[in-house]
Protein backbone atom coordinates (compact mmCIF):
# COMPACT_ATOMS: atom_id res chain seq x y z
CA UNK A 1 0.00 0.00 0.00
CA UNK A 2 1.60 3.79 -0.79
CA UNK A 3 2.17 5.46 2.24
CA UNK A 4 -1.07 7.79 3.14
CA UNK A 5 -0.39 11.67 0.99
CA UNK A 6 1.00 14.70 2.73
CA UNK A 7 -0.21 18.32 1.64
CA UNK A 8 0.62 21.44 3.38
CA UNK A 9 -0.56 24.71 3.91
CA UNK A 10 2.07 27.23 3.77
CA UNK A 11 1.27 30.82 4.49
CA UNK A 12 3.81 33.71 5.53
CA UNK A 13 2.94 35.87 8.49
CA UNK A 14 3.85 39.37 7.09
CA UNK A 15 -0.58 40.28 7.06
CA UNK A 16 -3.55 38.80 7.99
CA UNK A 17 -5.21 35.93 5.86
CA UNK A 18 -7.79 36.62 3.07
CA UNK A 19 -10.34 34.59 1.38
CA UNK A 20 -7.53 33.36 -1.65
CA UNK A 21 -5.64 32.07 1.44
CA UNK A 22 -9.03 30.38 2.96
CA UNK A 23 -9.48 29.20 -0.31
CA UNK A 24 -6.01 27.57 -0.60
CA UNK A 25 -5.27 26.07 2.77
CA UNK A 26 -9.77 24.84 2.68
CA UNK A 27 -9.13 23.21 -0.78
CA UNK A 28 -5.57 21.20 1.06
CA UNK A 29 -7.48 20.23 4.13
CA UNK A 30 -10.54 18.82 1.63
CA UNK A 31 -7.97 16.96 -1.09
CA UNK A 32 -5.88 15.74 1.86
CA UNK A 33 -9.19 13.95 3.81
CA UNK A 34 -10.33 12.93 0.36
CA UNK A 35 -6.91 10.95 -0.06
CA UNK A 36 -6.77 10.07 3.81
CA UNK A 37 -3.60 11.87 3.76
CA UNK A 38 -2.12 14.18 6.09
CA UNK A 39 -2.34 18.14 6.19
CA UNK A 40 0.18 20.38 7.39
CA UNK A 41 0.88 24.12 8.59
CA UNK A 42 4.16 25.66 7.72
CA UNK A 43 4.90 28.98 8.68
CA UNK A 44 7.30 30.40 6.31
CA UNK A 45 8.64 33.33 8.28
CA UNK A 46 12.23 34.24 6.75
CA UNK A 47 11.58 37.32 5.91
CA UNK A 48 12.35 38.70 9.47
CA UNK A 49 11.16 42.56 8.14
CA UNK A 50 7.93 41.48 7.24
CA UNK A 51 6.32 38.84 9.47
CA UNK A 52 5.49 39.53 12.73
CA UNK A 53 4.11 37.49 15.68
CA UNK A 54 0.96 38.77 15.74
CA UNK A 55 0.12 37.76 12.29
CA UNK A 56 1.22 34.32 13.04
CA UNK A 57 -0.91 33.38 15.91
CA UNK A 58 -3.67 35.17 13.50
CA UNK A 59 -2.68 32.39 10.87
CA UNK A 60 -3.90 30.23 13.77
CA UNK A 61 -7.19 31.38 15.09
CA UNK A 62 -8.62 32.02 11.39
CA UNK A 63 -7.52 28.74 10.44
CA UNK A 64 -9.43 27.38 13.48
CA UNK A 65 -12.37 29.78 12.52
CA UNK A 66 -12.23 27.59 9.32
CA UNK A 67 -12.18 24.72 11.17
CA UNK A 68 -9.20 23.34 9.20
CA UNK A 69 -7.28 20.69 11.04
CA UNK A 70 -3.39 20.39 11.30
CA UNK A 71 -0.85 18.09 11.99
CA UNK A 72 1.26 19.36 15.07
CA UNK A 73 3.98 20.29 15.62
CA UNK A 74 3.82 23.41 13.04
CA UNK A 75 7.11 23.98 11.52
CA UNK A 76 8.16 27.45 11.40
CA UNK A 77 11.20 28.25 9.11
CA UNK A 78 12.97 30.78 10.81
CA UNK A 79 13.34 27.84 13.46
CA UNK A 80 15.51 25.49 11.14
CA UNK A 81 18.04 28.26 9.37
CA UNK A 82 20.39 25.44 10.19
CA UNK A 83 18.84 22.93 7.55
CA UNK A 84 18.79 25.80 4.52
CA UNK A 85 22.71 26.72 5.57
CA UNK A 86 23.96 22.85 5.11
CA UNK A 87 21.98 22.65 1.89
CA UNK A 88 23.46 25.80 0.42
CA UNK A 89 26.62 24.83 1.89
CA UNK A 90 25.94 21.84 0.05
CA UNK A 91 25.66 23.61 -3.55
CA UNK A 92 28.55 25.94 -2.62
CA UNK A 93 30.49 22.71 -2.52
CA UNK A 94 29.33 22.00 -6.20
CA UNK A 95 30.88 25.32 -7.49
CA UNK A 96 27.36 26.43 -8.29
CA UNK A 97 26.82 29.72 -5.84
CA UNK A 98 28.86 32.74 -6.25
CA UNK A 99 28.10 36.06 -4.25
CA UNK A 100 26.93 39.63 -5.24
CA UNK A 101 27.23 42.61 -3.13
CA UNK A 102 25.14 44.95 -5.74
CA UNK A 103 22.37 46.68 -3.82
CA UNK A 104 18.82 47.05 -5.66
CA UNK A 105 19.20 50.36 -6.80
CA UNK A 106 22.44 49.50 -8.55
CA UNK A 107 20.90 46.14 -9.69
CA UNK A 108 18.85 48.63 -11.45
CA UNK A 109 21.25 50.88 -12.97
CA UNK A 110 23.05 47.76 -14.18
CA UNK A 111 19.81 46.62 -15.78
CA UNK A 112 18.77 49.98 -17.48
CA UNK A 113 22.48 50.20 -19.04
CA UNK A 114 21.59 46.73 -20.58
CA UNK A 115 18.16 47.76 -22.06
CA UNK A 116 19.77 51.15 -23.36
CA UNK A 117 21.77 48.68 -25.82
CA UNK A 118 18.64 46.37 -26.46
CA UNK A 119 15.73 44.72 -24.87
CA UNK A 120 16.76 42.52 -21.90
CA UNK A 121 15.06 39.23 -20.34
CA UNK A 122 12.71 39.24 -17.42
CA UNK A 123 11.62 36.61 -15.50
CA UNK A 124 8.08 35.05 -15.13
CA UNK A 125 7.17 37.72 -12.30
CA UNK A 126 8.39 40.57 -14.39
CA UNK A 127 11.28 41.77 -12.98
CA UNK A 128 14.54 41.83 -15.05
CA UNK A 129 16.72 39.24 -14.80
CA UNK A 130 20.60 40.20 -12.95
CA UNK A 131 23.20 41.03 -14.95
CA UNK A 132 25.60 38.40 -13.56
CA UNK A 133 27.97 41.43 -13.27
CA UNK A 134 29.47 39.50 -9.64
CA UNK A 135 29.88 36.59 -11.23
CA UNK A 136 33.79 37.51 -12.88
CA UNK A 137 34.78 39.04 -9.63
CA UNK A 138 38.14 38.29 -8.60
CA UNK A 139 38.47 36.41 -5.31
CA UNK A 140 40.61 39.54 -3.68
CA UNK A 141 37.81 41.70 -5.01
CA UNK A 142 35.09 39.44 -3.20
CA UNK A 143 37.49 39.55 -0.14
CA UNK A 144 37.17 43.14 0.31
CA UNK A 145 33.56 43.76 -0.27
CA UNK A 146 32.72 41.22 2.22
CA UNK A 147 35.27 42.95 4.51
CA UNK A 148 33.23 46.80 3.33
CA UNK A 149 29.71 45.11 4.64
CA UNK A 150 28.47 45.82 1.33
CA UNK A 151 25.31 43.88 0.81
CA UNK A 152 25.20 40.18 -0.11
CA UNK A 153 23.30 37.50 -1.86
CA UNK A 154 24.34 34.08 -3.23
CA UNK A 155 23.17 33.64 -6.31
CA UNK A 156 22.69 30.55 -7.92
CA UNK A 157 24.91 29.88 -11.53
CA UNK A 158 22.03 29.35 -13.53
CA UNK A 159 24.02 27.86 -16.32
CA UNK A 160 26.18 26.05 -14.27
CA UNK A 161 23.29 24.58 -12.48
CA UNK A 162 21.17 23.75 -15.37
CA UNK A 163 24.28 21.70 -17.08
CA UNK A 164 24.86 19.86 -14.20
CA UNK A 165 21.42 18.29 -14.35
CA UNK A 166 19.72 18.94 -17.88
CA UNK A 167 16.29 18.99 -18.97
CA UNK A 168 13.50 19.26 -16.00
CA UNK A 169 9.83 18.31 -16.12
CA UNK A 170 7.24 17.91 -13.11
CA UNK A 171 3.63 16.63 -12.78
CA UNK A 172 1.21 19.60 -12.47
CA UNK A 173 -2.50 17.70 -11.44
CA UNK A 174 -5.19 19.00 -13.28
CA UNK A 175 -3.39 21.29 -16.13
CA UNK A 176 -4.50 18.79 -19.14
CA UNK A 177 -7.17 19.34 -21.31
CA UNK A 178 -9.61 16.90 -19.84
CA UNK A 179 -8.36 17.83 -16.33
CA UNK A 180 -5.77 15.20 -16.32
CA UNK A 181 -2.69 15.68 -14.85
CA UNK A 182 0.23 16.70 -17.80
CA UNK A 183 3.68 16.53 -17.23
CA UNK A 184 5.49 20.67 -17.90
CA UNK A 185 8.67 21.29 -18.74
CA UNK A 186 10.60 23.22 -16.56
CA UNK A 187 12.38 26.58 -17.38
CA UNK A 188 14.44 27.68 -14.13
CA UNK A 189 16.61 29.39 -17.03
CA UNK A 190 14.03 31.70 -17.42
CA UNK A 191 14.94 33.10 -13.74
CA UNK A 192 18.28 34.12 -14.33
CA UNK A 193 21.34 34.25 -11.20
CA UNK A 194 18.42 33.39 -8.53
CA UNK A 195 19.25 34.50 -4.68
CA UNK A 196 19.33 31.54 -2.88
CA UNK A 197 20.44 33.04 0.45
CA UNK A 198 21.41 36.72 1.95
CA UNK A 199 23.76 38.27 4.40
CA UNK A 200 20.70 39.03 6.94
CA UNK A 201 18.81 35.58 6.44
CA UNK A 202 20.42 32.55 5.00
CA UNK A 203 18.38 31.55 3.29
CA UNK A 204 15.91 32.07 0.29
CA UNK A 205 11.82 31.46 -0.30
CA UNK A 206 13.05 28.82 -2.95
CA UNK A 207 15.50 27.55 -0.79
CA UNK A 208 13.88 26.45 2.78
CA UNK A 209 10.04 25.59 0.29
CA UNK A 210 12.48 22.78 -1.33
CA UNK A 211 14.34 21.62 1.69
CA UNK A 212 10.93 21.75 4.19
CA UNK A 213 8.95 20.15 1.56
CA UNK A 214 11.31 17.20 1.46
CA UNK A 215 11.87 16.98 5.31
CA UNK A 216 8.44 16.80 5.84
CA UNK A 217 8.02 14.43 3.22
CA UNK A 218 5.08 16.37 1.17
CA UNK A 219 3.80 14.05 -1.70
CA UNK A 220 0.87 17.12 -2.95
CA UNK A 221 2.12 20.78 -2.90
CA UNK A 222 -1.07 22.47 -3.79
CA UNK A 223 -1.02 26.35 -3.93
CA UNK A 224 -1.75 29.47 -6.39
CA UNK A 225 -1.21 29.68 -9.91
CA UNK A 226 1.28 32.96 -8.82
CA UNK A 227 3.83 30.50 -7.74
CA UNK A 228 3.37 28.23 -10.71
CA UNK A 229 6.77 28.86 -12.58
CA UNK A 230 8.93 28.73 -9.33
CA UNK A 231 8.00 25.30 -9.51
CA UNK A 232 10.86 25.40 -12.38
CA UNK A 233 13.59 26.70 -9.44
CA UNK A 234 12.27 24.31 -6.89
CA UNK A 235 12.67 21.17 -9.29
CA UNK A 236 16.28 22.26 -10.51
CA UNK A 237 17.18 22.96 -6.61
CA UNK A 238 15.45 19.56 -5.52
CA UNK A 239 17.64 17.63 -8.60
CA UNK A 240 20.89 18.84 -7.23
CA UNK A 241 20.44 18.30 -4.22
CA UNK A 242 19.14 14.80 -4.57
CA UNK A 243 14.92 15.50 -2.85
CA UNK A 244 12.36 13.69 -3.91
CA UNK A 245 9.38 15.22 -6.12
CA UNK A 246 5.93 15.95 -5.34
CA UNK A 247 3.23 15.91 -7.42
CA UNK A 248 2.27 20.02 -8.14
CA UNK A 249 -1.45 21.62 -8.65
CA UNK A 250 -1.58 25.45 -8.90
CA UNK A 251 -4.83 26.78 -8.37
CA UNK A 252 -6.90 29.66 -9.65
CA UNK A 253 -6.15 33.20 -7.72
CA UNK A 254 -9.31 34.13 -6.64
CA UNK A 255 -9.87 38.29 -7.97
CA UNK A 256 -11.85 40.67 -6.49
CA UNK A 257 -15.06 42.67 -8.78
CA UNK A 258 -12.21 44.71 -10.64
CA UNK A 259 -10.70 41.35 -11.62
CA UNK A 260 -7.29 42.47 -9.07
CA UNK A 261 -5.83 39.65 -6.76
CA UNK A 262 -6.82 39.96 -3.77
CA UNK A 263 -4.08 41.68 -1.24
CA UNK A 264 -3.59 40.61 2.40
CA UNK A 265 -4.87 45.06 3.31
CA UNK A 266 -8.43 44.45 1.08
CA UNK A 267 -10.91 44.80 4.09
CA UNK A 268 -13.52 43.94 2.01
CA UNK A 269 -11.89 39.60 2.19
CA UNK A 270 -9.60 39.51 5.23
CA UNK A 271 -10.77 36.97 7.34
CA UNK A 272 -10.71 39.09 10.12
CA UNK A 273 -13.14 41.27 8.70
CA UNK A 274 -15.56 38.47 7.56
CA UNK A 275 -15.64 36.84 11.47
CA UNK A 276 -16.58 40.03 12.30
CA UNK A 277 -19.29 40.83 10.04
CA UNK A 278 -20.60 37.16 11.71
CA UNK A 279 -20.10 35.19 8.83
CA UNK A 280 -19.10 31.11 9.12
CA UNK A 281 -16.91 28.93 7.51
CA UNK A 282 -19.47 27.34 5.43
CA UNK A 283 -20.16 30.85 4.52
CA UNK A 284 -16.34 31.52 3.56
CA UNK A 285 -16.94 28.46 1.81
CA UNK A 286 -19.05 28.98 -0.80
CA UNK A 287 -17.85 32.91 -1.14
CA UNK A 288 -14.49 31.07 -2.32
CA UNK A 289 -16.56 28.72 -4.34
CA UNK A 290 -15.78 25.58 -2.66
CA UNK A 291 -18.69 23.27 -2.70
CA UNK A 292 -20.27 22.96 0.54
CA UNK A 293 -19.50 20.01 2.87
CA UNK A 294 -22.23 17.40 2.68
N1 LIG B 1 4.65 31.16 1.68
C1 LIG B 1 4.14 31.30 0.33
C2 LIG B 1 3.04 32.36 0.31
O1 LIG B 1 2.48 32.68 1.34
C3 LIG B 1 3.58 30.01 -0.22
C4 LIG B 1 4.63 29.05 -0.51
C5 LIG B 1 4.20 27.75 -1.15
O2 LIG B 1 3.05 27.32 -1.00
O3 LIG B 1 5.06 27.14 -1.77
O4 LIG B 1 2.76 32.86 -0.75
Amino acid sequence: MNPAPVFRFAPSPNGYLHLGHAYSALLNFDLARQAGGHLLLRIEDIDVTRCRPEYEQAVYEDLEWLGIIWETPVRRQSDHLDAYVAASDRLAAMGLLYPSFESRAEIARLVAGEEAKGPWPRDPDGAPLYPGTAKSLYADEVAALKRSGAPMALRLDMAAAIERVGALTWQEQGSGPDGETAEVAARPDAWGDVILARKEVPTSYHLSVVIDDALQGVTDVVRGQDLFWSTSVHRLLQALLGLPVPAYRHHALLRDETGAKLAKSLASTGLRELRAQGMTSADVRRLAGLPPYP
